[in-house]
């Protein structure tokens, strides 16, 4: 794939997806999930209403025809066929005659961004509601009587996700996921769909040395219900990206996981310090995505998340504003390019033990000892590629059978990619054996 047919791709998926009105479970998921899957293919799970998820329970599904708040002729002034932001997400039908003092209670807006319409759930507490801007709701007349209708349904049902699980040949694995129930909001979490699903489509290409599960859940409580289905499942995984908010205009973020310097921090920062960039680091938060389930004691997954516009960082956030003005497909497709280096970072680091521990090997009789003057290289990250000569000499000094190159690359600053590149020509040349 060139970068011109993955910003494409990225694009057709932003624009064909942004308008679906998604939610914790109902036919907006599933119609996004099938579309998703034709990029990359997932399975599609269903979970029935009323299934135990630990503390919580798999709620009704609900699903939307249409709601309006429309004035004494018929004119829909709030309307969710507009923009599905205004009707309060899980609102229960509703059917009457209103005045404006009795209809004020049930609307949301945001006065200090006149402009946007809020996002608002009510998803465990039946109520109905309606969102609109600031401006909006100042135009309504105080003495006007509003006919208001909900026509929703909120029946058992089930919920609604997606999953796939890649074999590696280490016997580790990882988990990526992110998260599907927001509606038309494009940096939360759609970006973070599309991303996944794009990382996806790549590693379905490879011959992978780590296993990676793939999940796209809806947030809390799709996570909560995957976890209480998939206990063993998830012991075995080693650590994992929540992927969310990729693809505002502003900066690069990361927010690292409960334990600070697990596997995956290190080479989440290993992939920044590569790519040369200097970025926002946030301290683990108890707030946030889906890691509140996956790090929670009876799982302490370690999470990672690579972010640019982070959610709650960004003005827009939740608001009918966070929209494809704001996220775009070149800013995804540059979180993605950290994504999947970050992925071959995983990749790259195996352990390896010489065969060769009592002194330095005669390389030059191997055919090892690299040729003179060689071109200088990059890594994919950008990282320059050192001296071949020392790097043979560093992977040959640390290769005692437990040093990951990881720890070697941290260590000599020498490209992970390239420490890969090389230990593939010592095992080649039998100076090294993998050994995991
Ligand atoms: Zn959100």
């Amino acid at each position: 794939m060139t970068d011109t047919n993955i910003l494409h791709d990225v694009d057709a998926l932003l624009r064909q997806l942004f308008p679906i009105c998604r939610s914790i479970t109902g036919n907006g998921v599933r119609q996004s999930l099938d579309i998703l899957r034709a990029t990359a293919p997932f399975d599609v799970v269903e979970v029935p209403s009323g299934t135990p998820s630990f503390d919580w329970t798999v709620p009704d599904e609900w699903n939307v025809r249409d709601a309006y708040v429309a004035d004494s002729h018929g004119r829909r002034l709030i309307d969710f066929q507009q923009n599905n932001l205004h009707l309060v997400s899980y609102s229960e039908p509703y059917e009457g005659t209103l005045t404006f003092d009795e209809l004020h209670p049930r609307l949301y807006t945001l006065p200090d961004l006149p402009d946007a319409i809020p996002y608002r759930t009510s998803y465990y507490n039946r109520t109905w509601g309606f969102c609109l801007s600031q401006n909006q709701f100042d135009a309504l007349d105080r003495n006007e009587l509003y006919t208001v209708k909900v026509d929703t349904t909120l029946a058992p049902g089930s919920l609604t996700y997606g999953e796939t699980f890649l074999p590696g040949k280490s016997g580790r694995e990882f988990l990526i996921t992110t998260y599907c129930c927001h509606p038309s909001l494009a940096n939360d979490n759609l970006s973070g769909m599309v991303l996944l699903t794009l990382l996806l489509r790549e590693l379905q290409a490879r011959d992978l040395w780590h296993s990676y599960r793939f999940l796209i859940i809806p947030e809390t409580i799709g996570a909560l219900t995957w976890l209480a289905q998939n206990e063993e499942a998830a012991r075995r995984v080693s650590g994992a990206y929540v992927i969310t908010t990729v693809a505002g205009p502003g900066a690069i973020g990361f927010k690292r996981s409960f334990a600070g310097d697990h596997l995956i921090d290190r080479i989440t920062r290993l992939t920044f310090a590569e790519a040369g960039l200097s970025v926002t680091e946030y301290p683990f938060d108890a707030n946030g995505s889906d890691e509140r389930q996956f790090s929670s004691p009876g799982f302490r997954i370690a999470c990672n998340t690579i972010c640019k516009d982070k959610y709650y960082e960004y003005p827009y956030y939740h608001t009918s504003l966070d929209n494809l003005d704001f996220a775009k497909a070149d800013a995804l497709v540059e979180t993605l390019k950290l994504y999947f280096q970050a992925i071959d970072n995983l990749e790259f680091n195996r352990t390896y033990r010489s065969f060769n521990p009592k002194g330095e090997p005669m390389l030059g009789k191997r055919g090892l000892y690299p040729q003179l003057g060689g071109a200088i290289r990059q890594s994919a990250a950008g990282a320059a590629y050192g001296n071949e000569l020392d790097a043979i000499r560093w992977l040959m000094f640390y290769s005692d059978g437990q040093t990951p190159l990881l720890d070697i690359a941290e260590k000599t600053g020498f490209p992970l990619r390239q420490l890969h590149e090389v230990a593939q020509k010592l095992v080649a040349g039998g100076l090294l054996e993998l050994v995991g």
